[in-house]
């Protein structure tokens, strides 16, 4: 039986659990493109299917000219008689266009299948939501323009709050305070291109997902939780190798533990609640942690996350108190999600990654101190700084196109 996407058999939907026919082809090209130039037998083995039903699948890919497949240098250390074939994205004419919108800076970038980030252009985010779009779609038209004999196939948007469940608009932004932003339509320039809107720590998430496919050897990342700490604090789960983003109503909602209470009474949040967690472990919590949270005097400015980990790493005490405190908090919370959750493999990501080097040790404490430090096995460790910004975003087009716009 022939599914939407092309794919013939259900083994590799049965390997890895899927009773979905889509989420199969989903796993498999994703795979290639992660891995690309990867083998039929390398294939088989990630996926632990037969090579053969590798071959049957990737046939009609080949035909239609999605991938190809080439001759690659020989492992010579296997002493294999002849050289291998490897499949890869074909990706001449596609190419990939990323919108990050952030509540301190937003950038827009170009990437192909093969996933380098090829231009990025940062600007500083205007309060105004609405010069905040005007900005982004002018860099969006400008890349066009100079892309003009290639195929725009998809934008993908990464914003900093709950989307709508079509993924088109932008409901609720607490921390930059934007509401019902429809961003779809603002970016709807070539009638053709789909514009497709997520949450940034769930972007980072697919961001983070690829990345360790490509620096894995064997299976995929199938289960994890992310944690972007920046402005405020967002959560992306994945789960059986697919983002989980919420049921019914709640839908775009999973994920919003930056808003969950770990002190009670505390420090009041934009959200209207008091002590939230990105509250105490955010990247902008630390500034007002390193001022002793007082009112700043008119002659200074708030210190940025950086300066604060720059202050540290040249053996300053205070910021080097603040990111341990910090870390503390980011543990705390940590554990309260891996109980939530029943998932122990966590990525942190945002520009709190910067500060790794203070803050793991605290948050491996906190951990320690909870029910998960009695797990064997749980690991927290940090994920790379472009997955939060536009890296991504360019991640949403792409996994968009390859689960919606091949056209086999
Ligand atoms: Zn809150």
């Amino acid at each position: 039986m022939k599914d939407p996407n092309g794919f013939q058999s259900d083994i590799i939907a049965a390997a890895s659990g899927f009773s979905n026919t889509a989420k199969k082809g989903s796993l498999l090209l994703r795979l290639i493109r992660a891995s690309q130039p990867i083998t039929r037998t390398e294939i088989a083995n990630r996926l632990e299917i037969d090579k053969s039903t590798v071959t049957e699948n990737v046939k009609p890919l080949i035909a239609a000219g999605i991938l190809r497949e080439e001759t690659v240098e020989a492992d010579l250390s296997r002493g294999q008689g002849r050289k291998p074939r490897a499949l890869s994205f074909v990706d001449d004419q596609d190419y990939f266009i990323g919108v990050n919108l952030g509540v301190r800076t937003s950038q827009v970038g170009l990437t192909t299948l093969h996933g380098e980030i090829i231009e990025e252009d940062d600007f500083v985010t205007p309060t105004d939501i609405k010069r905040t779009l005007q900005m982004a779609r002018e860099r969006i038209e400008n890349l066009i323009a100079k892309n003009a004999d290639k195929n725009l196939r998809v934008i993908g948007v990464s914003v900093p709050g709950l989307t709508d469940t079509e993924r088109r608009e932008l409901v609720y932004a607490p921390n930059a305070n934007w509401r019902n932003v429809k961003i779809a339509e603002a970016f709807n320039i070539l009638p053709d291109v789909r514009v497709v809107v997520e949450n940034d720590a769930t972007a980072a998430a697919m961001y983070e997902a690829r990345m360790k496919i490509r620096h894995s050897t064997d299976g995929l990342l199938s289960n994890f939780i992310l944690v972007r700490s920046g402005t405020g604090i967002g959560v992306g789960l994945v789960i059986g190798s697919e983002v989980y983003r919420g049921t019914g109503l709640g839908r775009g909602i999973a994920g919003e533990f930056g808003h969950m209470t770990i002190i009670a009474g505390g420090k009041p949040c934009v959200c209207g609640n008091r002590g939230c967690w990105e509250k105490y472990a955010s990247a902008a919590s630390a500034a007002s942690l390193y001022t002793g949270d007082r009112p700043l005097r008119p002659s200074e400015t708030m210190p940025r996350f950086v300066e604060i980990v720059s202050k540290a790493e040249n053996g300053e005490i205070r910021a080097q108190r603040t990111l341990e405190k910090v870390g503390d908090y980011l543990g705390i919370g940590i554990a309260n999600v891996i109980m939530g959750i029943g998932i122990p493999r966590v990525i942190i990501s945002g520009r709190l990654v910067y500060g790794w080097k203070f803050i793991k040790e605290p948050l491996y404490e906190a951990i320690n101190r909870s029910i998960v430090g009695k797990l064997e096995g749980w690991s927290v460790e940090a994920g790379e700084p472009a997955g939060a910004a536009i890296g991504g975003a360019l991640e949403v087009a792409i996994e968009d196109y390859l689960a919606n716009g091949l056209n086999v």
